[in-house]
């Protein structure tokens, strides 16, 4: 029959209440536009690949599966591929942690982790904690369990633990204690900044007290400029914190490959649930992202990235401090971004689609919020373009500004 002789159906109220919850996120709705080359893109938190040997991690490869391809064209076991996860560990001990490969849970990206975790912990309607700004991919994955997501302020050196006090508090006092605090300490997305390591401590000891699991969320914690690695939480209580980590950021996203480490009961239900949603990590993702750790010199191809990346914040910095001298943004030690705050009179969500016009594109401030706050500030990715594409990015940025300001004074 001829397919458009169907009449259209209407699913919508057939969704879930949870379906109903996924909505498509502005990052993601830009990407369209943004990826016109004519647009210099400030949108999306894209790693830059250039410096990846390639054609050698090509040929490691072709040695892997010719070897051992049977095994990785396999399906394997649900917690992840066990020589990856003793690597895993003597990445994660950089950071002080001390952590047994058994507690250790690989699954695809920590964006599959986020919704792994937050499917055990919460159920719909209930508290969670999260900060001011937030990763706006784990505010979708809360949305979409229907969390009651409370946002806790950050300044310049990231949460503020009095501000994490009295939220913990108010919702312990309304006999609704937040089920965890989601943070992101290290070179923040989107903010930028970094949890100072004096307020470390002070961070797990309000949430212990209060009985609060803490999701530690560490993709870009080895990018720092300078190469300083901050100590993790997680060593600060092992039992009452999960971390997550991915190779996205020090290795390449393509492999989707990230993990969990979490204390053994949380473990035992995380492979179940990972089984249940995957059977199992890709074998074939896991034992290239093996052999590379194995025979390449990971860490100074990291030191590369790191490199670059302090070139582009640099000229991010410049450049908004020659163009946009009015506004005020967060001092990126490390990653992909800078946090920028404008004066009263602009609406960053309202002048986006002027900025598409004059070929520059960013995240608005309020994609980071759940509660319709951020409007005054925008997210700048300064990962993915070359330095002068960055500068002229902003440049536009700064007429886009003007042209807003001239149409604000003429209302
Ligand atoms: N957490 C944060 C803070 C991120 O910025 C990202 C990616 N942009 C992720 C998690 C997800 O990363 P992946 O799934 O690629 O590991």
């Amino acid at each position: 029959m001829d397919s458009n002789t169907h009449s259209h159906i209407d699913w919508a109220p057939a969704f879930s209440a949870r379906a109903q919850n996924l909505k498509i996120s502005q990052t993601r709705a830009l990407f369209a536009v943004a990826s016109r080359p004519e647009v210099v893109s400030l949108a999306g938190g894209m790693p830059n690949l250039k410096d990846l040997p390639l054609h050698d991690i090509a040929r490691s490869f072709g040695t892997l599966f010719d070897q051992n391809g049977a095994t990785a064209m396999q399906y394997g076991g649900g917690q992840g591929y066990e020589a990856l996860r003793e690597q895993i560990t003597d990445i994660m001990s950089l950071e002080g942690i001390s952590a047994s490969a058994a507690n250790v849970t690989i699954t695809c990206g920590s964006q599959h982790a986020l919704d792994l975790v937050t499917q055990l912990f919460v159920d719909p309607g209930e508290p969670i904690l999260v900060e001011a700004p937030s990763y706006v991919g784990a505010l979708s994955v809360f949305h979409s369990y229907q969390c009651d997501v409370h946002h806790v302020l950050m300044d310049d050196d990231g949460l503020i633990p009095e501000a994490l006090e009295e939220a913990a508090t108010a919702l312990e006092a309304a006999g609704r204690p937040a089920k965890f605090l989601y943070t992101v300490p290290n070179f923040h997305n989107p903010g930028g900044m970094t949890l100072a390591e004096t307020r470390r401590p002070q961070i797990v000891e309000i949430c212990a007290r209060h009985g609060i699991l803490i999701l530690e969320d560490n993709p870009y914690g080895l990018l720092g400029f300078d190469g300083h690695l901050f100590p993790a939480l997680q060593p600060l209580n092992p039992e009452g914190i999960i971390y997550l980590g991915s190779f996205s950021k020090m290795f390449a996203p393509g492999f989707r490959i990230g993990w969990v480490l979490a204390p053994k009961q949380i473990t035992e239900k995380l492979v179940v649930a990972n089984e249940t949603a995957i059977l199992c990590p890709p074998m074939a993702a896991q034992m290239t992202i093996s052999t590379y750790l194995r025979d390449f010199d990971w860490y100074g191809q990291v030191d590369k990235f790191r490199v670059m990346y302090r070139g582009r914040a640099r000229a991010a910095l410049e450049a908004l401090a020659k163009f946009l001298p009015d506004c005020t943004w967060t001092q990126p030690k490390g990653g992909f971004y800078t946090w920028v705050h404008f004066p009263s009179g602009i609406n960053t969500w309202d002048m986006l689609p002027r900025a598409v016009q004059n070929l520059v594109a960013y995240v608005s401030g309020s994609a980071f919020y759940t509660d319709g706050r951020g409007t005054d500030y925008l997210r700048i990715a300064y990962c993915y373009p070359p330095e002068e594409e960055i500068r002229e990015g902003i440049r536009r940025l700064a007429v886009t500004v003007a042209q807003e300001k001239e149409l604000n004074g003429a209302k």
